[in-house]
């Protein structure tokens, strides 16, 4: 059963293979990388920060979605970067 916090938009990059328990089993939609974790595993993944014990995703595009929680240090999101087309 996914968490009640249904607006974690982590999830929606997620596939949960097993959540018997509290680690959950997750894959990848986006690399197919299989790794045990919950939202904030997720977001490590995705967002490749370092200290999650996850491996960067590969396939996370720059613009992925998932709206840190409090605590996070995110100033203007939509800064500068406008129109980034390089890859
Ligand atoms: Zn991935």
């Amino acid at each position: 059963m996914p968490p009640k916090n249904s607006n974690a938009p982590e999830w929606e990059y997620v596939k949960v293979l097993d959540a018997s328990k509290a680690n959950k089993y997750l894959e990848c939609l986006l690399c197919g990388h299989k790794y045990y974790g919950s939202a904030s595993r997720v977001r490590g993944h995705l967002l490749g920060i370092p200290d999650r014990g996850v491996t960067r995703c590969l396939k996370a595009p720059r613009e992925v979605k998932v709206a840190p929680r409090a605590g996070a240090r995110l100033h203007g999101a939509q800064g500068g970067l406008a129109g980034v087309g390089g890859v």
